[in-house]
């Protein structure tokens, strides 16, 4: 859209035609309001070209590998886009609403609702919009679950992301670490019958999905206390499957994976366990507090609020997270009978029983040739598939979002690479 003004430029449309704003309906293609005086012209126009080349078709869209932000549904996008403007009549977007009106109340309302049909979230558990994103709930867990700091709380450590939740729980709370992958290079998950758990623990916590390591529980441990409950980050494999919530005390999950953009965190925890928290805790990190204000005590990511509830409804068409699951199953398999099927060209250093459907790395039996790998995908439109920085090789990260499409293509593209560069 572009917009040519003279003098008029800085006055704002309503004042020079009350009429206006019920004229402008979202993405016009040519537009001109009256002059308002002889000494004060202003047109607008809208060429038809400029909004086309602003409306990405799916042939511009890549291919984004991304461990997060990924990529979104590309049907999400597009209905956003669509409301972007004048959010279903209102007059305006989303982001211009205030938190407390009936616009985005029944915006984060229905995000809640379709989100707990989706993961068919008890009536007893809350579910909370946070911010902060997850290395922040690294520490409001221990300080709202333990109501002293010498509680003990037990962390099994299968990667980077479950490491630094540990260290950041050190400040608050008297946290074990009672198993780690790191001798393995995070390549395992825990044989649950050989933890040595420690009594008297608040919580036992996991991650569920090491987005770096790319390993995934396929089941979860049971803590051994009476009163101890299991908690995990799922921030890489939220909504990527059904997961039974009543064995949770807590889920939390930074959204900018699986479910929205970045700015947005969620929450979902079992009532009792809230208004315990340690007289430290910052009102922010309260969730008694965010409890008590339906996640409203002060302004929210209302937008990313808003695109998370657009992913969930996208959920809930395709049939909920069974269905969700098998996608993710059919994908990921391709994907890892690719590597294993590569006699060894590629390479996926993690234990076959836990691999993660959402992040697949692997590596090159030449090391020499993984960042020509990365550039020719490049060139393919396959993007960001680059290792994480501290693990090197490459990682393709394949959320619910991203097509089955994108996993052929990247087969293929892999399959051809081989065919080109083994001459072993
Ligand atoms: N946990 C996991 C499993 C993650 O993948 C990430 C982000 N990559 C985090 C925690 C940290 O999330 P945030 O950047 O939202 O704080």
């Amino acid at each position: 859209m572009s917009i040519s003004m003279s003098s008029a430029a800085t006055t704002p449309l309503t004042h020079l035609n009350p009429t206006a704003p019920s004229q402008i309906s979202a993405f016009p293609t040519s537009l001109s309001l009256p002059t308002p005086s002889p000494t004060r012209p202003l047109s607008i126009t809208c060429s038809s070209s400029t909004l086309q080349s602003q409306t990405s078709t799916t042939t511009d869209r890549l291919f984004n590998f991304a461990a997060g932000p990924a990529t979104l549904p590309e049907n999400v996008l597009l209905k956003a886009q669509s409301e972007l403007y004048n959010w279903r009549g209102s007059g305006m977007s989303v982001m211009e609403m205030s938190h407390r009106g009936k616009e985005f109340l029944s915006i984060i309302q229905k995000a809640e609702s379709d989100l707990r049909s989706l993961l068919s979230i008890p009536p007893d558990y809350t579910v909370l919009f946070l911010q902060g994103g997850a290395t922040t709930q690294f520490a409001a867990a221990p300080l709202n679950l333990c109501s002293s700091p010498t509680h003990a709380v037990d962390y099994i450590i299968t990667g980077s992301w479950g490491d630094k939740a540990f260290k950041e729980a050190a400040k608050y709370c008297n946290p074990n670490s009672i198993w780690s992958g790191k001798s393995d290079k995070y390549t395992k998950i825990p044989n649950f019958d050989s933890l040595n758990q420690t009594p008297g623990a608040k919580f036992l916590h996991i991650c569920a999905n090491e987005t770096i390591h790319g390993v995934e529980f396929k089941t979860y441990p049971t803590p051994a206390g009476e009163n101890e409950v299991l908690v995990a980050d799922m921030s890489s494999n939220f909504c990527s499957k059904p997961v039974d919530v009543t064995k949770f005390g807590m889920i939390y999950a930074g959204a900018q994976k699986n479910v929205g953009p970045s700015g947005v965190t969620i929450a979902i925890i079992r009532s009792d366990l809230i208004g315990k928290a340690q007289p430290i805790t910052p009102v922010m990190l309260d969730y008694k507090i965010h409890a008590d204000n339906n996640s409203l005590y002060n302004t929210p990511p209302c937008f990313g609020i808003y695109m998370c509830g657009l992913v969930f409804e996208d959920l809930v068409e395709q049939g909920g997270l069974a269905e969700v699951e098998k996608k993710n199953v059919k994908k990921g398999s391709l994907l890892y009978d690719a590597i294993d099927g590569s006699k060894g060209f590629f390479r996926c250093p993690v234990e076959k029983s836990v691999r993660s459907l959402m992040n697949v790395p692997f590596t090159l039996a030449k090391p020499e040739l993984e960042a020509e790998f990365v550039k020719e995908a490049a060139k393919e439109k396959m993007v960001q598939l680059k290792g994480h920085r501290s693990v090197g090789g490459m990682r393709a990260s394949i959320y619910n979002a991203m097509p089955l499409a994108g996993v052929e293509k990247l087969v293929a593209f892999m399959k051809d690479f081989q065919a080109r560069h083994d001459h072993a």
